[in-house]
């Protein structure tokens, strides 16, 4: 199995801005590329501080649920003793698909930011917009391409491997 060619980044912890907690969610993508997952990442944050984070693990769990964000948003929950996320904010590399769009807004997650926008799945704006429902009573505010073209690179990076090992 190929190593990830991408390198974690090591943002300054002077600054913890979208970018710092966007860096955060990209190396644990790195990590799920090197556990041979699709390359997304995601970590939750409460008050400057991230409290929960996960990469993909559909394959080692066997489990078509277990997106970053699900993980993600699951793990903060239990953390914070509260079902209602409203004071959290969720970076993920990858625009959330539908299930994880719903998530955000069953969890009443405040804020979403995301790296490259999917047109095909993405349910944050990209192919629809799950949190702009009519008549929704939690709309998140969201936020994409954060550090969008590392995080489109390695989505494409992992995609080329799988097809060139398929045609191998
Ligand atoms: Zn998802």
């Amino acid at each position: 199995m190929l190593a990830c060619p991408f390198e974690k980044i090591h943002p300054s912890f002077l600054k913890k801005d979208a970018l710092f907690f966007m860096s955060h969610a990209f190396n644990l993508a790195i990590d799920a590329w090197n556990a041979d997952e699709v390359p997304v990442g995601a970590v939750m944050v409460h008050q400057q501080e991230i409290i929960s984070s996960a990469h993909n693990q559909t394959r080692s769990q066997t489990d078509p649920t277990a997106h970053a964000e699900m993980i993600a948003i699951t793990m903060a929950a239990k953390k914070l003793g509260d079902w209602r996320l409203n004071e959290c904010e969720l970076y993920v590399t990858k625009e959330p698909c539908p299930m994880c769009s719903g998530a955000t807004i069953t969890s009443r997650v405040g804020k979403v930011f995301f790296g490259l926008s999917d047109p095909k799945m993405g349910c944050l704006g990209g192919a629809i917009s799950l949190h702009k429902l009519e008549k929704s009573n939690h709309k998140p505010e969201v936020t994409g391409g954060i550090m969008k073209e590392p995080c489109e690179a390695i989505i494409q990076a992992f995609f080329q491997k799988q097809r060139s090992q398929v045609s191998a």
